[in-house]
């Protein structure tokens, strides 16, 4: 153990089981409180880019993440009417030659498996919904809705959009409601070979205000899963999804291609989630408490990079830790929030822009970044330390 310092993790989603497994591999101390009772196999799929699989290397899952996913060769980008292709971005052995890691998708809950995989049964502790969170100066005093309480030196909020550890730091503000819903929808391979038409590995269809992005969740290309992206002007559930119908969204994708036509009568089982969003937070950490991922820079999911900027968050916050050392936990949170604020303000904009390889754009900036080769920016000076 390098370290008895505690750290506490809220939330055990994609940032927070990244986070706890690189702090429990560096060899620190950490325990992960989720408020679900459980996991289950939710009807969503994810890409994972070259940018995270690199992540994945260090974490030990890399091959097994890559064994299970679809690799597609291209990200294609089609006229939702005509057909016709307006981008070919390439990926497949072009991301491993040039970003050097490969460019995955794949079903989201056999993800997060394997990313909690790493860690022992008592690391994580279900059924536990933070209450309150309390930084008395010398730790930090956590209370959960069953009444118990648990204490820690540093708490990591990877609580999500509405993070209770965000509400601690900043005061209660709802997120925004953007004005977009998606749609979400898991189709079979055997539905999908009742039709004689062409299911592209990784596909979005676009028209001026909406689009439906297509792609593989498993390597055996035996699961399909579109998300869509719709304007609908007010979202007044109080529930994260409600049920949507194959009416509903044959009205909101008429005229489109005929390949889409096909996906929506495939379709079994349809969604619809509202996607939210904050401003950008003026701060990220204050003293023993510090934020990742969606807590600290939701986004909408348009350019499938949410979960991947979690991710990098919870690499270089556990990178900061190592290089400031966790008795300076100071610096190392300034130094986390230094390295990360310009990337993901950028993933941040480009997404909510929904712009994303639209056209034949150059995403290197984005899959080639190496998370561990990048130099450190001083906090202050914002130079290279
Ligand atoms: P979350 O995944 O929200 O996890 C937060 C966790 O904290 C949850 O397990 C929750 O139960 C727990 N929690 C919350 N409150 C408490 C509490 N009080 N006490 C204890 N536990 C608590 N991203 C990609 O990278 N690629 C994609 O293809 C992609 N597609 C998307 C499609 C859609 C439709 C949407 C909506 C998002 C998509 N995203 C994608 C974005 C991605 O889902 C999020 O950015 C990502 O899940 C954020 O991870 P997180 O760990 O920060 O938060």
């Amino acid at each position: 153990m390098k370290s008895e310092k505690r750290f506490a993790v809220i939330g055990a989603g994609l940032g927070g089981a990244a986070v706890a497994v690189l702090l429990k591999q560096a060899g620190y101390q950490v325990t992960v409180y989720e408020q679900a009772p459980e996991f289950s196999r939710l009807g969503a799929g994810i890409h994972i880019g070259p940018n995270v699989m690199k992540i994945f290397r260090r974490m030990g899952i890399e091959e097994k993440v890559s064994l299970m996913s679809s690799h597609p060769d291209f990200w294609f980008s089609r006229d939702g009417e005509t057909g016709e292709y307006m981008s070919r971005i390439p990926l497949g052995q072009y991301a491993l030659d040039n970003y050097g890691a490969a460019y995955v998708t794949v079903h989201r809950g056999d993800l997060h498996d394997v990313m909690l995989s790493p860690l022992d049964s008592q690391d994580v502790i279900f059924n536990k919904s933070l209450v309150t969170v309390e930084d008395t100066g010398d730790e930090v005093i956590m209370t959960f809705a069953d009444g118990t309480e648990a204490k820690a030196d540093f708490v990591i909020g990877a609580d999500g959009i509405n993070s209770k550890v965000r509400e601690t730091l900043l005061g209660k503000e709802e997120p925004t409601y953007s004005g977009w819903v998606a749609h979400r929808a898991l189709i079979t391979g055997e539905q999908l070979a009742k039709y004689d038409l062409n299911f592209e590995d990784c596909i979005k269809w676009w028209s001026e205000d909406r689009h439906m992005m297509v792609y593989f969740t498993t390597g055996r290309r035996d699961e399909y899963y579109y998300v869509t992206g719709v304007p609908e002007a007010e979202w007044n559930s109080p529930k994260a999804f409600v049920d949507s119908s194959k009416d509903e969204m044959r009205e909101a994708f008429s005229g489109y291609h005929e390949t889409v036509q096909a996906l929506i009568n495939a379709s079994d089982t349809i969604t619809k989630w509202p996607l939210k969003n904050r401003n950008p937070l003026p701060l990220w950490s204050q003293n023993r408490m510090v934020l990742l991922g969606d807590a600290c820079h939701p986004m909408k999911p348009h350019m499938a990079q949410g979960a991947c900027m979690a991710i990098e968050d919870a690499a270089m916050l556990v990178r900061c830790v190592d290089e400031a050392g966790v008795t300076d936990y100071e610096t190392a949170f300034a130094l986390y929030e230094a390295n990360r604020i310009e990337r993901a303000s950028r993933v941040q904009r480009t997404s909510n822009a929904n712009t994303w390889l639209r056209t034949q754009e150059d995403p290197a900036w984005c899959f080639g970044y190496d998370l561990y080769d990048a130099p450190l920016k001083d906090p202050i000076k914002g130079e290279v330390a």
